[in-house]
């Protein structure tokens, strides 16, 4: 058993979940990010959740818009037009 570098935490599947619509966002700090992407990359079930919530604001233009203000819906709608070009 080899104890490896702990300077990450490893993010657990349901805070990866909490995250993803930061994530989706742009608006993880750096270090978090990092972390998603490291628990995404050996997780699929987390990756079949991610493609799922980027399937589902494409097709409803929107994230959970019951948890989204107006301002940050429209916000967010800019930036995924912005990454889909
Ligand atoms: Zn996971």
């Amino acid at each position: 058993m080899t104890q490896t570098d702990n300077t990450y935490e490893e993010l657990s599947c349901q805070e990866l979940v909490e995250l993803v619509t930061d994530y989706l966002e742009g608006a993880l700090p750096a270090e978090l990010h990092d972390r998603f992407e490291r628990h995404i990359e050996h997780c699929s079930g987390c990756q079949a959740y991610l493609a799922q919530m980027r399937e589902t604001i494409r097709v409803t233009g929107s994230l959970a818009p019951e948890a989204l203000s107006p301002e940050a819906e429209s916000a967010l709608l800019d930036a995924f037009r912005g990454w889909q070009r």
